[in-house]
């Protein structure tokens, strides 16, 4: 696949290339590879005010897996430590008592109980404690504004350009730095959506991510890893994941995008661990 895009042509530009080349790039991917996980999908336990954030239920995600050929699927709400989208502490049992239903309905399916922690600046760097981390079946953990302690203000500024060069580069250093030390504090399966609302060091990040075994996610939501950042990634022995990030049930296993990202980047298609030819 190295090569297929001209020289010059980069991210989202490479992308549309390659879609235009292909005439139907969409209907290409989805006939050639499937998608055998999921490992990341919200519910309404995401819960927000007024409406929930995730709009989906245990249920209705299992099923729309079911739906879509899927292995295995993960219920992996906000981390507690998010002031407007986090599961709250008291309804972990339920959502676990919901997915164990699911499961019952629906046994051609393995569904696990996961939570997309929050990476924060204090302690050991993740919005819950590592007893509580014990109640899932696997942590994923990404960065969100919306958790406290994380330069959520500094980054969201950062993101719309209201900064300097050298703040950037300090957020850069200090964001970085808290993703690493969640990394290597936490055993964390994915990174989710890598570069998405804060600068950080790519490169440095891909490198403990092979280290500590963390896949590192093209995440269909927020479109990120981009492509540029996935060839920096793609660099270091590092293995990646599509997740679909769905916050409502139809989107659960999404995947196609994330790998016309990988085709842009020239990366392998086998060092995405939940996609295989059909
Ligand atoms: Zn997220
Ligand atoms: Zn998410």
């Amino acid at each position: 696949m190295k090569g297929s895009v001209p020289e010059g042509f980069c991210g989202l530009r490479a992308v549309r290339w390659n879609r235009k080349k292909r005439g139907n790039a969409l209907t290409d991917f989805s006939k050639e590879y499937r998608m055998k996980y999921d490992f990341h999908t919200h519910t309404v336990y995401s819960h927000g005010f007024p409406i929930p954030h995730g709009k989906g239920t245990v249920e209705s995600n299992v099923a729309a897996a079911e739906k879509a050929g899927l292995e295995a699927i993960a219920i992996a709400d906000h981390g507690f430590g998010h002031m407007f989208y986090g599961i709250r502490r008291g309804l972990v049992a339920s959502e676990r008592a919901e997915i164990e239903a699911a499961q019952a309905a629906h046994p051609s399916v393995r569904v696990y109980m996961s939570v997309e922690a929050n990476i924060i600046e204090i302690g050991d760097n993740l919005d819950l404690t590592h007893e509580e981390a014990g109640q899932f079946d696997f942590l994923i953990a990404g960065f969100h504004y919306g958790a406290w302690n994380c330069h959520g203000v500094s980054n969201w500024l950062c993101d719309k350009h209201i900064t300097t060069p050298r703040l950037r580069e300090r957020l850069r250093d200090r964001n970085t730095a808290m993703i690493i030390g969640a990394l290597r504090n936490y055993d964390i399966k994915i990174l989710t959506h890598p570069g998405d609302k804060c600068p950080v060091d790519m490169a440095a990040i891909a490198k403990v991510c092979a280290e500590t075994d963390t896949l590192m996610e093209l995440n269909m939501s927020h479109l990120h890893l981009t492509v540029e950042e996935l060839k920096i990634a793609a660099k270091e022995d590092v293995r990646f994941i599509i997740g679909s990030d769905a916050h409502t049930s139809d989107r659960v296993g999404d995947y196609v995008n994330g790998l016309e990202r990988a085709e842009a980047a020239g990366v392998d298609f086998q060092r995405i661990v939940n996609i295989e030819k059909r």
